[in-house]
């Protein structure tokens, strides 16, 4: 299976179905469209050649991504709202043979050939003086080259191969039902894998449909739903957290839906319920990360069977939580989750600026990857992620896991988001500090309740010893909270 065979596959049978549409306005791209806006991307450049895809709107996107993939091309997705110089830094770095882009002003380097991309396709506007030659040998020949969201350092390169993609895509697919006649909304990142796998690629493979949005739009949100009626919803906790706080959208508007997917951060608890009781749509929290090439969990589809709090049960790989001493932990027992699978990265791409282009592997000997994500699995194997292994606050020998503290924090109604991490202690090594915005306008009043808050539901040693009241947390570019931002910030102050 390829994405080019898919492409024509869907283009023989249904030309005239739309396949993409664009949330905040009317266009579509029929499959005859998208096949023949991928077929013009054949020959563009040397097999192989990495295209640096900085596209903000989200149907030349998706053209473009499966354009790369379709003539054998490595798409390196950017995030299209970074400045000139930032973008600069990240060509370097991802070392792009061409930069495809819809930017009307674009930042042309005179190594990289540049290439214009709309609905009508990919159209060259500067040759590199240098020809233009593969930037890996055949064999390592990767389909996408994903870059890691850069929460706990550097953001790393994921190189996936288009069987690796194709195959987690299936997978979701499987997993939600979807085919012909499903339609998902996705107003996510597409310079994430989450968008790209769960939505572009599980399009393709499922014969569905797919409304795209450049970003979440709180106030057009309803509207959009209204207009394109998708039958599931793509969602990160903060989007479903933002929707929770709005007015209820009319029944008509939601009764085609049948679940509103979460993954990406930690959802809490709250957050679920508010969403569903708003909405009268249910959350399934799924869990994935770009090394797996996006799901590695995820919760039934039957509303009955899911567990709240839970990320739900592996979905066609291996994965087991490994204790201390390296074996199995047992059912209630923590330990870091590994994960092995055809679909799973093998090597990491170093993204440095210089010197030759280093990869180190990303599992160990016997093909396992190592998450660095913290897990339990109960009874039935659902599993329960406690937080990052590095993210973990020891105080004084007791570890407390900031995901806990941070669940009870936004269960108070003042709350509006919190991120709790380790300051640095003289005595204890590292006690529990609470950054929280709020939309209360007494600070001091909030604290108060706060520690009363905690005192009722926290045993002592993991009550926040000092909470500060902040306008907001630093996040990262896929929109997830960066505690080591707030960790250097502590540390400067220490
Ligand atoms: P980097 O690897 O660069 O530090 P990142 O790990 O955030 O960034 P991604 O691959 O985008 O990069 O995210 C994967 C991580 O996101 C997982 O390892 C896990 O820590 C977190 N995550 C994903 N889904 C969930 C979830 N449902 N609940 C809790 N955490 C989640
Ligand atoms: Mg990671």
């Amino acid at each position: 299976m390829t994405v080019s065979r898919l492409l024509s596959t869907r283009a023989g049978e249904r030309p005239e179905e739309a396949a993409f549409l664009s949330g905040e306005d009317g266009r579509a791209l029929t499959w005859r469209a998208v096949a023949g806006h991928a077929s013009r991307w054949h020959g563009l450049a040397p097999p192989g050649s990495r295209v640096g895809l900085v596209v903000a709107d989200p149907l030349a996107f998706t053209a473009a991504y499966l354009g790369c993939l379709s003539a054998g091309l490595t798409a390196a997705p950017v995030d299209p709202r970074l400045t000139a110089a930032e973008l600069s830094d990240v060509l370097a770095r991802l070392r792009v043979d061409v930069l495809a882009t819809d930017a009307a002003d674009p930042v042309i380097r005179p190594e990289v050939d540049t290439v214009l991309v709309d609905l009508a396709g990919p159209r060259r506007i500067w040759s590199a003086t240098t020809a233009a030659l593969p930037s890996d040998d055949a064999a390592l020949r990767p389909a996408v080259l994903l870059t890691s969201s850069g929460t706990t350092g550097r953001p790393k390169g994921i190189p996936l191969t288009e069987r690796q993609l194709l195959h987690a895509a299936a997978r979701v697919a499987r997993h939600h039902r979807f085919g012909p006649g499903e339609r998902g909304y996705t107003p996510l990142p597409l310079f994430h894998v989450n968008a790209q796998v769960m939505g572009l690629l599980a399009t393709v493979v499922s014969g569905a449909s797919l409304v795209l949005d450049r970003r979440f739009d709180a106030g057009e949100y309803w509207a959009r739903v209204e207009r394109h009626s998708p039958t599931w919803l793509n969602a990160v906790p903060a989007v479903l957290a933002s929707l929770a706080a709005r007015p209820a959208p009319p029944e008509h508007v939601t009764d085609r839906i049948r679940f509103a997917r979460s993954a990406s951060a930690p959802l809490p608890p709250a957050t679920a319920t508010a969403f569903a009781e708003r909405t009268g749509i249910g959350v399934l929290e799924t869990y994935g990360m770009s090394e797996a090439a996006g799901q590695i969990t995820a919760n039934p589809l039957d509303p009955a069977r899911r567990r709240a709090g839970s990320v739900g049960l592996p979905v066609e790989l291996d994965l087991v939580v490994a204790g201390p001493d390296g074996r199995e932990a047992g059912p209630g027992e923590e330990g870091e989750v590994l994960l092995r699978g055809p679909q799973i990265v093998s090597r990491y791409l170093e993204l440095t600026e210089r010197g030759p282009e280093r990869t180190r592997p990303a599992r160990d000997d016997d093909g396992w990857l190592h998450t660095g994500d913290v897990g339990i699995r109960d009874e039935a194997g659902f599993l329960r992620l406690a937080g990052r292994a590095d993210d973990v606050i020891n105080r004084g020998g007791e570890k407390i896991y900031p995901q806990e503290v941070e669940n009870v924090l936004l269960a108070h109604p003042g709350v509006a988001a919190v991120a709790v991490v380790g300051a640095p202690h003289e005595r204890l090594g590292q006690v529990p500090v609470a950054f929280v915005t709020t939309r209360e306008p007494d600070a001091d009043a909030l604290k108060r309740q706060l520690g009363t808050w905690c005192e009722q539901r926290l045993a002592r040693y993991k009550r926040p010893t000092v909470v500060e009241v902040t306008d907001a947390l630093p996040l990262g570019p896929t929109g997830k909270v960066l505690r080591r931002a707030l960790r250097a910030e502590l540390a400067g102050k220490a």
